[in-house]
């Protein structure tokens, strides 16, 4: 059996992403979510251990918290510090973080890689698999943009290659910083239903060359303030869900331990997702 672990967890779109594509493969595995609440990760491992769960993805809280109580640990999420992918290997609890692959994969999907200097707004969670992938696949300069700044150093820090650099958040640094960028990633909560207003005016976007992309990593609206001014401009845009979708099909290839084929199943997972 595989779940999924999180507080709330009644939301998760990963059992409909899933279960698609292990019938997609005739796979007769089932996938369910299981709610576990902040602390209780240890616990639910020992539950996981005795009912035979051979593998289950996490979402909030518990991503950080599952770092110390791994067997081992996938290089990534060395670098990350969060764990969105448990399996079971040989009786071990085998660790690994698949956002940082699902981000770029979905970039590529949507035409907006390579690009060689991106502007990324935020620094947490998220924001630091994307920035430490983006890094390690070939960009030249990313500038992670936070309002803490503080926060947005310390990302920096943990990035071996010296493309990472830390900036502002405000619209004169964003407006200096996307002149000289191709790539807009919006890795922050701005934007999502209960933080609809993103910016006061996003006239950062009108010095993007006309070829860039402009990424939001939420999905829910599909259409945030920022992608709708970003295609009102004539830019490329792609919202989260091809990253959500992405970074689940990095998930069961860990679960599966082999390759799949994943254009295939992207093609699935969007069209069983347009139904519902
Ligand atoms: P997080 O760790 O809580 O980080 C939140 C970030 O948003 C921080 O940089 C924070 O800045 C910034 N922020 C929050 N409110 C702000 C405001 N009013 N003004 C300016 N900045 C603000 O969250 P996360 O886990 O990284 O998630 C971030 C987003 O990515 C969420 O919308 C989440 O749903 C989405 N996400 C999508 C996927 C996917 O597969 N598509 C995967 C993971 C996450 P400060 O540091 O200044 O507080």
């Amino acid at each position: 059996m595989l779940q999924v672990i999180g507080d709330p967890i009644a939301h998760s779109k990963s059992p409909i992403i899933q279960t698609t594509m292990l019938d997609y493969l005739g796979l007769d595995i089932p996938y369910t979510p299981h709610l576990v609440k902040k602390g209780d990760v240890a616990q639910y491992l020992a539950f996981a251990a005795a009912n035979q769960v051979t593998g289950f993805n996490s979402t909030m809280p518990h991503k950080e918290d599952l770092v110390p109580l791994m067997d081992e640990l996938g290089e990534e999420v060395q670098r990350y510090g969060a764990v969105n992918t448990v399996c079971l290997r040989d009786g071990k609890w085998v660790g690994h973080n698949t956002d940082g692959d699902g981000c770029l994969e979905s970039l590529v999907y949507s035409g907006m890689w390579p690009a060689r200097q991106v502007v990324l707004l935020g620094a947490g969670g998220a924001a630091r698999a994307v920035a430490l992938r983006l890094a390690q696949a070939g960009a030249e300069r990313i500038w992670v943009c936070n309002r803490t700044l503080s926060k947005a150093q310390q990302l920096c820090q943990l990035d071996p290659t010296g493309v990472l650099a830390p900036a502002g958040f405000d619209l004169d640094t964003l407006a200096r910083l996307c002149s000289q960028s191709q790539l807009v990633i919006n890795c922050t909560n701005l934007g999502m239903n209960d933080c609809p207003h993103q910016f006061e005016d996003f006239s950062f976007l009108d010095v993007l060359p006309r070829d860039a992309g402009v990424m939001d990593l939420i999905y829910y609206p599909a259409q945030t303030q920022l992608l709708q001014q970003a295609q009102a401009r004539g830019l490329n845009t792609c919202n989260g869900l091809p990253m959500l979708v992405y970074q689940a099909i990095f998930s069961l290839e860990y679960f599966l331990n082999r390759s799949l084929p994943r254009g295939e199943l992207a093609k699935a997972v969007f069209a069983r997702l347009a139904q519902v």
